[in-house]
């Protein structure tokens, strides 16, 4: 299907990805063009555009995706710390419009983000 995002093109299995956790709900996979040492996607499997589309109905599943996210860092072995970032619409310069976590580490980390 043309209109597939990228993620839901990884979620389907059409294209390949290094793919480090998946359950019934979610799926993380490496960054093809990583910022840190770490970085890793979190994304629900549900066609989720933005965090902005989360409804209250999703509630179970935004505090999911949050505790794989802590349990991921944990298994991606981020002992001195690490950021999660979510880019929201055009001025996070979001470019993949299926909601995703970005897991990043293995180094420090400015203050503020560009
Ligand atoms: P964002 O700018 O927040 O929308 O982030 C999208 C992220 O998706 C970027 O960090 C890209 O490097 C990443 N990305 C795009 N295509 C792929 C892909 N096929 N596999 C893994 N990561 C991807």
């Amino acid at each position: 299907m043309a209109d597939k995002t990228i993620f839901k093109r990884i979620i389907d299995g059409d294209i390949p990805a290094d793919i480090v956790y998946e359950d019934e709900f979610c799926l993380a996979f490496r960054d093809v063009s990583p910022q840190a040492p770490t970085h890793v996607l979190l994304i629900p499997k549900q066609e989720i555009p933005s965090i902005g589309d989360l409804q209250a109905s999703d509630q179970a599943l935004a505090g999911h995706l949050l505790l794989v996210a802590s349990q991921l860092a944990q298994q991606l072995d981020l002992k001195n710390g690490y950021r999660l970032v979510i880019n929201c619409g055009p001025d996070a310069g979001q470019a993949v419009n299926h909601l995703h976590i970005h897991i990043l580490g293995g180094r420090p980390l400015g203050w503020p983000p560009g």
